[in-house]
């Protein structure tokens, strides 16, 4: 067992890493204040290889396994978890869509998306089916040009700013064997968008909700066949929730440096931070639950790319673990700074607010437990 990053992953790291203090640090806060969503800045991590890390290879993605794909989101969000995340939604989309997507499909949106020029989103939840997104409404009904999309979704990052639509959408009858999965443009006539959410944090995003009224999707436009779309959306979701869970420990890495180096710097009854042993014992806490979160999260990602049968079991274990693990972390480096971690002058208040959200969606962390508790209780499976 070998725990060690190679030279080559190593070297894609500090790739990352260099492009998030060019890129992304010096606009967090302000995209994060203005609620700017940065379109150009995604086509330059495009040209980096980042818009289709784990994307197959024959649509122009790196082929890369998840491993290398939390590096590099953990570089980006030590210093901006929302861009990184949505980073991570348009990698999840562009690998379903690579993977299962028509050769019509690939030719249409393939370059576009592993270049970052155009973006994704993923739209599954409604307004009456969240954690219980089996029971999702949205039907598309075929008809002789293919299908036509009636109904709504909820909560979707980047709708509004985005070019291509994953929607699963119910071709058949109740439950999860009754739904599918297709690729929508974005500007296709009969979509509205409906008014951008206040959110409190992840505010370089947009999330908007999303209405289909008639709306026409050719026949080739269906992911995989009809009936597997939330199987494949399921999968979506496994590689998902690392991403999400990697952003989690890359936000947390981010917050413990800061706090770091502030207790050395900030000085009170005469001495700095650094000598008060509770201040030391919470950083010590918070970077050995940083490094098992990461080490967690890197072996759910090593059991999704070896296709382990538990593998959905440790991704939803990594993302429970690095999720909460990793919100506390951003929380105590906010404590150490005092008032000063209330101001808007220290990251620390974005990277709380923008942590939090992560334990609620791709799946709450209620329904991580569930999804655990129900491997190892009634499938019986040894998880060790
Ligand atoms: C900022 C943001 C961005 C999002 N982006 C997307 C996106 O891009 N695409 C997308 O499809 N969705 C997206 N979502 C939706 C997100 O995935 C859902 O909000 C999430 O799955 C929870 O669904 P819900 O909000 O309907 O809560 P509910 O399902 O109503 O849950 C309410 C509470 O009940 C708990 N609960 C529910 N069922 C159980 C159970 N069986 N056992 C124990 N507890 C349970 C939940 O954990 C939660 O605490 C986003 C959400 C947010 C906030």
């Amino acid at each position: 067992m070998d725990f060690e990053l190679s030279d080559e992953q190593q070297a894609f790291a500090q790739a990352a890493r260099d492009f998030a203090a060019g890129e992304l640090a010096p606009h967090a806060a302000r995209w994060d204040e203005e609620g700017i969503f940065p379109r150009e800045t995604f086509a330059k991590a495009g040209e980096l290889g980042f818009c289709g890390i784990y994307a197959p290879e024959h649509i122009g993605g790196l082929g890369l396994p998840r491993l290398d794909a939390a590096l590099v989101f953990e570089e980006m969000a030590a210093v901006d978890p929302s861009t990184a995340a949505f980073l991570t939604i348009h990698n999840m989309v562009a690998w379903m869509v690579g993977t299962w997507g028509s050769d019509a499909i690939l030719k249409e949106w393939g370059d576009g998306l592993v270049s970052g020029q155009q973006l994704a989103s993923y739209c599954l939840t409604e307004p009456g089916a969240g954690s219980d997104a089996a029971s999702l409404k949205t039907r598309a009904l075929p008809n002789d040009k293919g299908y036509v999309l009636n109904g709504s979704k909820a909560f979707i990052s980047g709708a509004g700013d985005t070019d291509l639509l994953l929607v699963m959408a119910r071709t058949g009858g109740e439950g999860a064997a009754g739904i599918s999965a297709f690729a929508v443009p974005a500007n296709s006539p009969g979509i509205t968008y409906g008014r951008l959410e206040k959110k409190m944090g992840w505010n370089s995003q947009s999330t908007r909700p999303i209405t289909f009224e008639n709306v026409q999707i050719p026949a080739d436009h269906l992911l995989g066949r009809e009936g597997e779309g939330f199987k494949l959306a399921m999968k979506g979701l496994d590689g998902g929730r690392i991403n999400i869970a990697t952003c989690s420990v890359g936000a947390a890495q981010g917050a413990y440096d800061v706090a770091r180096t502030y207790m050395h710097e900030r000085e009170q009854f005469g001495r700095p931070l650094a000598s008060f042993q509770a201040l030391q014992f919470k950083l010590a806490d918070m970077v050995t639950h940083i490094v098992a979160a990461r080490q967690m999260v890197r072996l759910a990602a090593h059991k999704l790319d070896s296709k382990d049968p538990q593998a959905t079991a440790y991704c939803a274990m990594a993302k429970r673990l690095a999720t909460d693990l990793c919100f506390q972390a951003c929380l105590d480096a906010q404590q150490i700074h005092g008032g000063y971690g209330y101001l808007k002058d220290y990251p620390l208040e974005r990277l709380v607010r923008d942590t939090r959200v992560h334990q609620i969606l791709e799946g709450t962390n209620e329904v991580m437990r569930v999804i655990v508790a129900r491997q190892i209780l009634n499938k019986g499976v040894d998880l060790r």
